[in-house]
């Protein structure tokens, strides 16, 4: 029997869980462009942008999905030939390092596997040798959400200043943006991207893109960059229209000041990190039980360096897609696939989940979540530690 109807619920890491405020205000009628309350509207959204990161630099709005603050971010600091360091931990850097490649950047990779995040000494000591300082850029996922792993930039901005290396410090902030503290002038980077659609609960479609004064000053000298592309207008625009080279995406806009303000009605970052903080210790303290037993373990093992955002989870093939199935045609849930794991025709590749909890997400929301697991993992008979959604609510509980 299917206990599926009722308010489904899409735990995966990005689209995540739309509030209500942010659905009902897109749900009205095409907005003027050109004066008015939408204008009117914008010019208070950067500021707040650059509070939720953390920063008095500048943001280029982009009407893009994250890969096109990726291209978006990369086009404006380098010229064709360049040389970038890309520091992967999972399958989004090695995407945004194949971006600079077709970019026509020369593009080295130090791959730090699926398991553990960047080794800052490693780094370190590959900028000491650049003594040429070649290096424009280096390039590194705050959370990488195909492993979730979290990776540290304030000690990467140590690793740099330590080798004395001059290259701009560029953080992909799409999965943690809202869920990960991530304080981008503090940790000294350069540039930083983000879209809409994972932390800041709003659809996909808007991108953002946060630079430095030093990045501005890189963007004088590079030749990637076309007039769409071009973060100059849209940062420091004369006219409207030019913060979007074109039509306002009036919807998403909307849709995105309601969101900034459930943050601001929260507390701001803080408060919305700390909540992050909370659920994911739940979420892990669940998976420990259940991993005391049987084949179910997260796919990093130190908390230090686990996200707040997204949990990936081992559990051998098939249970995985076994229980993904199982939740969402018998509970309402839908949970992530595993991803960069194993080649999608690989057996293996039925032997990851992930779960989603950006944004949205409160500790009812969490709990439901760990109860279907719990009775996926009883109903696929995968043999794992009792104690899981108990070990979720004493975490919650002491909130
Ligand atoms: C989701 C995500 C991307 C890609 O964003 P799209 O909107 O799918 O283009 C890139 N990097 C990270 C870390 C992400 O989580």
């Amino acid at each position: 029997m299917s206990l599926a109807h009722g308010r489904s619920y899409l735990a995966i890491p990005g689209p995540s869980v739309m509030p209500d405020r942010v659905l009902n205000a897109m749900h009205v009628a095409a907005p003027n462009i050109y004066e008015g309350d939408l204008v009117e509207m914008v010019a208070g959204l950067v500021p707040d942008l650059k509070a939720a990161a953390r920063t008095d630099g500048h943001v280029a709005i982009y009407i893009a999905n994250g890969h096109g603050a990726w291209e978006a971010a990369l086009s404006n600091v380098l010229s064709r030939g360049d040389k970038v360091l890309v520091l992967a931990t999972g399958s989004f850097g090695h995407g945004w390092g194949e971006m600079a490649r077709a970019l026509g950047a020369e593009v080295e990779v130090m791959d730090f596997g699926n398991r553990a995040p960047i080794d800052m000494g490693q780094v370190e000591a590959r900028l000491r040798q650049d003594t040429a300082r070649d290096i424009r850029a280096v390039m590194a996922v705050h959370v990488d959400t195909a492993t979730s792993i979290r990776n540290d930039i304030g000690a990467l901005r140590n690793a740099m200043d330590a080798a004395g290396h001059p290259a701009l410090l560029m953080a992909d902030c799409i999965a943690s943006l809202g869920c990960d503290r991530f304080e981008m002038d503090d940790w000294g980077v350069d540039v930083m991207v983000t879209a809409s659609q994972k932390g800041l609960m709003t659809p996909p479609g808007m991108a953002f893109v946060f630079f430095s004064d030093i990045a501005a000053e890189a963007r004088e000298h590079a030749d990637c960059v076309s007039a769409y592309w071009d973060w100059k207008p849209r940062a420091a625009p004369q006219h409207f229209y030019q913060y979007f080279g074109g039509t306002a995406p009036t919807h998403h806009l909307l849709g995105l000041r309601a969101a900034l303000d459930l943050i601001a009605e929260e507390g701001g970052m803080d408060a919305v990190w700390a909540r992050h903080d909370r659920l994911a210790h739940a979420i892990w303290a669940a998976f420990d039980a259940w991993g005391a037993d049987g084949p179910l373990e997260l796919n990093v093992a130190d908390p230090v360096h686990r996200s707040r955002a997204v949990t990936a989870v081992r559990v051998g093939a098939p249970h995985g897609t076994a229980l993904r199935e199982w939740v969402e045609a018998r509970a309402g849930v839908t949970l992530g696939i595993g991803l960069g794991m194993a080649d999608p025709d690989d057996p293996a590749w039925h032997g990851f989940f992930r779960v989603g909890h950006m944004g949205h997400v409160n500790a009812h929301m969490v709990l439901g979540v760990l109860g279907v697991i719990e009775a996926g993992l009883q109903a696929i008979d995968l043999p794992h530690g009792t104690g899981g959604l108990a070990a979720a609510a004493r975490v919650i509980s002491a909130a």
